[in-house]
């Protein structure tokens, strides 16, 4: 209990971790280097009368803490059902219903089963397997869609064999949550991890782990405020600890000097998992667009996002998942410029008159210690990377965060369990 612990990160992982081990009665410090709490969950407010979530939104499974936490904080979470949305058919050249596409397009709509069934087989990239397979690439913007943004990932890239395996490693029960009262995730943090919260030190950008003698030593790039000059000990920014545990995205381990280096085999799985530039995308239109009950649309663009409508009883709004090449087209023509982009070519196909009321981008692959979405296998990588990439270095510095999950990564509640099984490993 004496054993003086360092938490890095104050996303969900962290903030957990934290939680975990201050109850249990440990000396636990918490540097985040930006200067809020929650990392990838992050409310969106201002933008309409719904309650709307900048990051991290739908919980995807409920056999976990995670969701019956939700639950105790008053979240009001309803199943997402079956999926119900539409797609521009780029042959008929007009937009049909999902239904209507799995009857006429029984290949195209069947290729993640055919991933899961080959998921033994040689890996490749998604987008090669698909070529090579022979699926008809007019629905390229399917495939962006569903193996892209929403497995934060570029086809290019992302391991046909991982997806295969990743699907099939799932529960057979799985299902999607929404909260739909007046409820961000924020407010879960708040309830559940106070004591974490309240010992965080904020704009502590930890540079470099090193394990020398049984000891973590820490280098810091911190700047000095308020909170920090109350503390003597922040005024150097170098620390010592029994053990650390790093809770920080795929992009910013890469970037940490950590010494002793990882092993070939762990360095080389490491750099193996993506997690590419991206973000979400708020669209406010001056009328409703969708009629019926639709979850997604997938209009043919030529990047790879995929869209959702999240309309209130007032607001119409429509929300995108940018991937790599739909981020690079904002970058590239400017925020105000790809909103109009996309209701002109969402006019286009679905045959009606939008208008942009306001726009908002939530720029994940830009915002400073995070700098992507979340992490995605790249074709290559060995079947039990996750469990390579979070083994404990050194018995000294552990590992947890959405991409150390060896089954649910890139989830909010996969981060969660990460941090909870870190603090078990420390007090074991
Ligand atoms: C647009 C988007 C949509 C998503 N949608 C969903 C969804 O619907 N459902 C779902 O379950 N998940 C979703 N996710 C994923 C989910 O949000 C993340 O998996 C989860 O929040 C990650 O938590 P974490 O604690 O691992 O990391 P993070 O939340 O990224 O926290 C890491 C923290 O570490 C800090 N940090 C980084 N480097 C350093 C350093 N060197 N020193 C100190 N601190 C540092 C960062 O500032 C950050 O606060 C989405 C994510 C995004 C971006």
């Amino acid at each position: 209990m004496n054993q003086n612990i360092l938490i890095i990160g104050a996303g969900v992982a962290g903030l957990a971790c934290a939680q975990q081990l201050i109850k249990q009665g440990y000396n636990v410090r918490l540097f985040e280097a930006s200067n809020r709490y929650g990392g990838r969950v992050k409310p969106l407010l201002g933008f309409s009368d719904r309650h709307l979530e900048a990051g991290g939104q739908t919980i995807h499974h409920p056999d976990n803490d995670y969701y019956k936490m939700a639950i105790e904080a008053g979240a009001q979470l309803e199943i997402g059902g079956d999926l119900v949305g539409s797609i521009y058919d780029p042959i008929q050249k007009k937009v049909i219903t999902y239904k209507e596409f799995e009857n006429l397009y029984q290949k195209e709509s069947q290729s993640l089963d055919d991933f899961i069934q080959d998921r033994n087989q040689q890996d490749e990239p998604v987008l090669q397997r698909l070529q090579n397979k022979q699926y008809n690439m007019e629905f390229i913007h399917l495939f962006q869609a569903l193996y892209g943004s929403e497995y934060g990932a570029s086809i290019e890239k992302i391991g046909a064999r991982a997806i295969g395996r990743y699907e099939f490693d799932m529960p057979m029960f799985v299902s999607d949550f929404e909260i739909e009262n007046h409820f961000h995730h924020i407010n879960i943090f708040d309830k559940f991890f106070k004591d974490a919260i309240q010992i965080i030190e904020y704009n502590k950008q930890v540079l470099s782990i090193k394990i020398i003698d049984q000891k973590v030593l820490v280098d810091i790039n911190g700047e000095q405020n308020e909170q920090n000059e109350q503390n003597e000990q922040n005024v150097q920014n170098k620390y010592q600890f029994d053990y650390v545990v790093c809770c920080v995205p795929i992009t910013q381990l890469k970037k940490l000097i950590i010494e002793p280096a990882f092993d070939e085999t762990r360095q080389k799985q490491i750099n193996l998992v993506g997690m590419d530039k991206g973000g979400k995308f708020f669209i406010k239109l001056d009328k409703k667009f969708l009629q019926h009950e639709e979850d997604f649309f997938i209009p043919k663009f030529n990047h790879n996002s995929l869209w959702w409508d999240s309309s209130s009883e007032n607001d119409s709004i429509i929300i995108g998942l940018l991937g790599l090449s739909a981020h690079n087209r904002v970058m590239e023509i400017g925020i105000e410029e790809f909103a109009k982009e996309v209701i002109q070519i969402i006019n286009e196909q679905y045959q009606v008159d939008l208008n942009v009321l306001s726009y908002h981008y939530e720029d994940w692959g830009n915002t400073p210690f995070i700098e992507g979405l979340y992490s995605y296998p790249m074709s290559g990588i060995d079947d039990n990377y996750r469990q390579i990439i979070s083994a404990p270095h050194l018995n000294r510095l552990f590992f947890a965060g959405e991409a150390f999950h060896p089954v649910y990564y890139s989830t909010i509640h996969g981060a969660y369990e990460s941090g909870i099984n870190a603090a078990k490993q420390i007090i074991k």
